[in-house]
């Protein structure tokens, strides 16, 4: 529960000092919110709709970056969060 607080504090308030770390990568620079389904397609700012990511994996998730994250697997990272 602590991780969703975190995450969503940092969607409003991300900053060099409110680093967290990444959910998908485990890496400790994780620093921006990725809307899983995006915004411009109808994504919501529920936190089951934002994922905390470093820029690597951020870049990955918008294909930009290969190898690419699917919505698929950004998902069960969601739903594993709740088990
Ligand atoms: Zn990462």
């Amino acid at each position: 529960m602590k991780k969703y607080i975190e995450i969503y504090t940092n969607y409003f308030n991300i900053g060099e000092q409110d680093r967290f770390n990444c959910e998908y990568c485990c890496a400790n620079n994780g620093s921006e919110i990725h809307h899983i389904k995006y915004k411009s397609r109808g994504g919501n700012d529920e936190i089951e709709n934002l994922i905390g990511l470093c820029k690597q994996c951020h870049l990955r998730s918008h294909n930009q970056l290969e190898p690419y994250i699917t919505e698929k697997q950004l998902l069960k990272i969601i739903k594993n969060r709740n088990e």
